[in-house]
């Protein structure tokens, strides 16, 4: 293990830290959390000035557009932009961190030739449609079905939690194509334009008073075999390819942004008097919550660099993807709870009330709602304790429940 950075490291660095501080100063103001179009032109834009300076697709290969950064960069990327809080990825998520990368995988030329500077000029953006209403940790149960006629595939069924549909161009559409075979045989991975007649798009609210997600109808959308990626039958291992991408990376910026998040709520509380004289900084007890999450933070990026520096010397981490998903989200919440502690009752609302907690509880208060879904999305904490018990310590697998 080796984790000290080169040189072209350290020039890396610099030279992204310089443009960040350049950049960020000159960006817009961020828009309404619930006003979509505007997210879209916010984030896409973001990109597009990424693409322009040369820093998009800081982890793809060069060869289909992207940086080709060793993962050290790529951490070095993902630490310089939390440190300057420059744009998350937000709506080019899908493209940018697992369609675009299973597209360079397992996409054909043609495929790949199509989409994939579009993804990276943030011309384009994607959306996820594997969940359905009765297939999310058991996602090989989907019943969204294909049916080839001629040179399309006629699609009829339903898909949910897709986040950010309302904005997508194009969604990663995972549907049964062959009824008969046992059920991770018979999967197909598709590109679906979201403007084909018969899809239909229904946000749903969630308890961020966002509409970030909806539900998609699918009713006889035709479409066409060319956007078949793998082949026909094999999506189930296609989709595997994507998952490696979506849960190995999916989290990793987040990590630093906890370590601003902790700064401040120390922040808040060494300001806000506490009911008994003093500031609540003075409760040891508080002051020892933020030690230890501070210290949790810490030691999840330690181990990314350590599963960094074994992936660059061509080793596979032991302690991958499942172990730093499973111990973040979790710590993320326990964050978010201290902020709520501190925040008094100013944790109540969503949007910044002048004079509590120095008028600043507005996004703490949303990033707290939002951590909630963490220990679900991209694979429950349970499912990842699985994937642990039964891939990495060798547990026997568990078993297959039938219902009578
Ligand atoms: C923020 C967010 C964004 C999302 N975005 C998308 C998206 O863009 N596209 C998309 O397709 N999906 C998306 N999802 C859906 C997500 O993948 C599913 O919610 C997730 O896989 C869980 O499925 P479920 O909600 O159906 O829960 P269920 O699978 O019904 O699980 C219910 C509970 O049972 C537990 N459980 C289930 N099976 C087991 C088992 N075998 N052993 C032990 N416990 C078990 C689960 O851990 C959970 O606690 C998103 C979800 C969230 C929260």
């Amino acid at each position: 293990m080796d984790l000290r950075f080169s040189q072209s490291e350290q020039e890396f660095r610099h030279g992204l830290r310089s443009w960040l501080a350049e950049t960020i100063p000159t960006l817009p103001p961020r828009p309404h959390r619930d006003d979509w179009p505007a997210r879209r032109a916010y984030d896409t834009g973001w990109q597009r000035g990424m693409f322009d300076a040369g820093y998009a697709g800081v982890d793809w290969p060069a060869a289909h557009g992207g940086l080709g950064a060793t993962p050290t960069e790529q951490l070095v990327f993902l630490e310089e932009t939390a440190a300057a809080r420059a744009p998350y990825v937000g709506a080019n998520f899908v493209g940018l961190l697992h369609a675009g990368p299973t597209l360079v995988v397992e996409g054909t030329d043609a495929q790949r030739a199509r989409y994939l500077p579009r993804i990276l000029r943030g011309d384009d953006v994607w959306c996820q449609g594997f969940s359905e209403p009765d297939a999310g940790s058991d996602l090989a149960s989907l019943r969204t079905t294909a049916v080839r006629e001629g040179d399309h595939y006629v699609v009829n069924g339903r898909k949910v939690w897709t986040s950010m549909a309302q904005v997508a161009d194009y969604c990663e559409l995972l549907v049964r194509t062959d009824p008969d075979a046992p059920k991770h045989r018979g999967i197909s991975w598709l590109i679906l334009p979201m403007s084909t007649p018969g899809v239909q798009v229904r946000p749903l609210r969630t308890a961020g008073g966002s509409s970030e997600f909806s539900e998609l109808t699918l009713d006889d959308v035709r479409v066409p075999v060319e956007n078949l990626v793998g082949a026909e039958n094999d999506g189930w291992r296609v989709a595997m390819v994507t998952f490696s991408f979506e849960r190995g990376t999916a989290f990793i910026g987040e990590v630093i942004d906890s370590r601003n998040i902790l700064a401040e709520i120390a922040s808040i509380a060494r300001s806000t008097p506490a009911p008994r004289g003093g500031t609540l900084w003075d409760d040891a007890a508080l002051r020892r919550d933020v030690g230890r999450l501070t210290a949790d933070v810490h030691g999840l990026w330690a181990l990314i660099r350590k599963n960094v520096s074994e992936a660059a010397a061509g080793m596979i981490p032991v302690q991958g993807a499942s172990v730093f998903k499973l111990r973040f989200t979790e710590s993320r919440q326990k964050i978010g709870d201290l902020a709520a502690h501190v925040l008094g009752r100013s944790a109540l609302a969503m949007s910044d009330l002048p004079g509590l907690a120095g008028g600043r509880n507005g996004h703490l208060v949303e990033d707290r709602v939002t951590t909630l879904a963490y220990t679900i999305a991209a694979g429950t904490s349970q499912i990842q304790k699985n994937i642990l018990a039964e891939r990495s310590l060798g547990l026997p697998k568990e078993p297959r429940w039938t219902s009578r």
